[in-house]
């Protein structure tokens, strides 16, 4: 973590200095400078259910928020996941099936973990109360309904939302508040899709799901396992050990509801939830001593066809401004566990698109991307939840084959730890033509992290650890295997293009008086062990004057961690005659991979959708 850049400040690093507004640490300062209203109906924050798990790609994205590792202290490590399926001599009883371990070896330097969603709500609280903003959401307001004012120009406030105040000193006040954007993240019942005219369409025959956190005394001995239990006539559970060794989550699939049938209808108690996980955990008991929470719900696989206010045939003509995300566009089962970590994936990609719009960096017409990409996402999330779904119920009664549902649980591992997501090309995803020169580093997907030592202090740190939630772009250049400080050599034409062209999209974006990595954030991976180069030798950029006082940046070259054998070139496949630019997106994504003097092509990107402020 770096700070004192702007002078020295004592005191907690990570709370901001609101009267500064100059952060100590740009990657942390998020955007002070947009005010940003958040409004929730509930009286106050969440405290306890809903969604639990946290895929392996969540926590890389915390990580750029500042708070994996909490996560990771905290959180019940998912480690090995466990099958059952009925005792072939007993088919009245269950017996073991399978047992896999979770996550494959080298997919993410993160585990997949189980947590309270309430808990994941603090600790975005926590980050948003120590910004420069000290943002706080406004509880107790309902969005009545929003109209988007159509003759509005580019910048102007075209929303306009009505929120009616439902606590009881306010009860029955409305309140207007006009913005610019607006994004419903308002659940499978959205206001703000209904709003725009967007529906949900899919399936129409729900599912009913038990869900209940408990705490239990059981002989069941996987109970601290992730575990699918499918039994010959009671349906299937799946046990979800949680956080604090103790706790436990047990999914209980109910029953199909007919067409427009309501759960509520059925009058399920949590009695009738234990007394089905008893039947199918048979010949184990369950003795549960408290029930934390408790929950039944129906869940259609569902999804609108666009998540933003323009309709496909106006894409060129007009810009969007209102925005749906999470539930209120796509609902599905937590069967795959992905509901909160591809919403939370959804706002990950419009936040920062947002940002670079109101900061003026990108072109409106940018925030097409978000429904264009997101969207393709989201269905393919049905289609792997209807499949999965589908080889579950498969998998009960006569017929049964509970080696095909551990066969597609361990094929489709990379699915569900959220590293499978890949954009397709577009004005922000390159095309593969150089894809050879980084085989690891696939374009559209994730910036997949590897161990590296930085040059500045010998430290072991991951490389992608330095793409922060900040609203910045990275061009990663991996050298060749020739000596960086040599005149001529590749990564030092690279550099003197960067600092020097009036093409070069660091100087051409980045705004004057702004440090030289404000927008894009230019680093450096060398071939060689870190006792063999020095740092003095290195192109500038790569050591740049920042801030106020015009400080060295010492953190941009990184070497390959040879001791621990853990070489990046060798892990990512990076070609290691010609080396070669990675351009990672602010949302950790794979824009391009380039040659490194591939200068025009580099800049055509950036010029596809960036505005120049100088
Ligand atoms: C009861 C319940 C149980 C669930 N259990 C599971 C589970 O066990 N496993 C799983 O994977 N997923 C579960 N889910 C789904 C999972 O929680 C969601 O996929 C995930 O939370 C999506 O996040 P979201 O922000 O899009 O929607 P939500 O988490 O539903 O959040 C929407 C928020 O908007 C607020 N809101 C709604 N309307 C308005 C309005 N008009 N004005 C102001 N605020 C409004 C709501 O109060 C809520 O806080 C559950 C959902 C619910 C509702």
């Amino acid at each position: 973590m770096q700070f004192h850049l702007n002078g020295f400040q004592p005191g907690d690093p990570e709370i901001l200095d609101p009267a500064a507004r100059l952060p100590a640490a740009p990657a942390d300062a998020s955007f002070p400078d947009i005010r940003t209203c958040i409004v929730e109906q509930k009286p106050d924050r969440l405290l306890i259910g809903q969604a639990d798990g946290i895929a392996c790609r969540t926590m890389e994205m915390f990580h750029a928020h500042g708070f994996a590792e909490r996560v990771a202290r905290e959180a019940c490590w998912i480690n090995e996941t466990t099958f059952w399926k009925p005792d072939e001599k007993k088919p009245g009883q269950i017996a073991r099936s399978g047992r896999v371990q979770d996550v494959e070896d080298g997919l993410s330097e993160f585990p997949h973990v189980v947590i309270n969603q309430a808990r994941v709500h603090d600790f975005f609280l926590d980050i948003m109360r120590k910004s420069a903003s000290r943002m706080e959401p406004f509880y107790s307001r309902r969005v009545q309904d929003l109209q988007v004012e159509p003759a509005a120009g580019p910048g102007e406030h075209a929303v306009t939302v009505r929120l009616e105040r439902i606590d009881d000193a306010h009860r029955g006040e409305v309140e207007t508040v006009r913005a610019r954007y607006v994004v419903g993240c308002d659940g499978a019942r959205s206001v703000v899709r209904k709003a725009i005219g967007r529906e949900l369409s899919g399936d129409s025959a729900n599912h009913a799901w038990g869900v209940m956190d408990v705490l239990a005394v059981t002989d069941f001995p996987d109970i601290r396992y992730k575990s699918l239990i499918q039994s010959a006539s009671d349906g299937s559970i799946i046990v979800i050990p949680r956080e604090g060794g103790y706790l436990v989550r047990l999914y209980v699939e109910l029953t199909k509801l007919d067409v427009g049938e309501r759960v509520a209808g059925r009058n399920i108690t949590p009695d009738d939830l234990i007394a089905k996980a008893r039947r199918i955990l048979n010949p184990h008991t369950l003795d549960v001593k408290e029930i934390a929470w408790w929950s039944v719900y129906e869940i259609g696989q569902r999804i609108c066809d666009k998540f933003d206010d323009v309709g496909e045939a106006e894409v060129a003509t007009r810009l969007p401004s209102v925005f749906i995300a999470g539930d209120a566009c796509h609902t599905h089962s937590p069967k795959a566990g992905q509901g909160m970590n591809v919403s939370m994936q959804d706002t990950f990609n419009l936040g920062w698109k947002l940002a670079a719009v109101l900061k003026k960096r990108c072109a409106p017409r940018l925030l097409h991307t978000y429904s264009a990409e997101r969207q393709a996402i989201a269905k393919e999330l049905i289609d792997f939840d209807r499949e999965w779904a589908s080889i579950l119920a498969s998998a009960k009664g006569d017929g049964a084959d509970p080696a095909k549902t551990q066969d597609y649980f361990v094929r489709h591992g990379r699915y569900t730890a959220g590293t499978a997501t890949r954009y397709r090309p577009s004005v922000l995803t390159g095309e593969a033509a150089h894809q050879h020169l980084a085989k690891g580093f696939a374009i559209g997907t994730r910036f997949h992290s590897a161990p590296v030592i930085r040059l500045s202090d010998a430290m072991p740190v991951h490389l992608g650890h330095t793409v922060k939630a900040d609203g910045r772009f990275r061009i990663f250049a991996f050298a060749d295997a020739g000596n960086p400080a040599a005149p001529g050599s590749a990564i030092r034409a690279l550099c003197d293009f960067l600092e020097g062209s009036a093409e070069s999209p660091v100087r051409r974006y980045t705004p004057a008086g702004e440090d030289i990595d404000a927008v894009i954030d230019v680093r450096a991976i060398f071939q060689q062990g870190h006792r063999d180069l020095a740092i003095g030798a290195m192109p500038p950029l790569l050591l740049p004057r920042k801030g106020r006082h015009g400080l060295h940046d010492y953190e941009k070259m990184f070497c390959p961690d040879l001791k621990s054998g853990q070489d990046i070139f060798d892990m990512r496949g990076i070609d290691r005659a010609r080396g070669c630019m990675v351009v990672v997106r602010p949302d950790q994504y794979v824009a391009h991979v380039l040659p490194l003097d591939a200068y025009a092509e580099l800049a055509a990107y950036f010029d596809g959708f960036m505005v120049q402020t100088n």
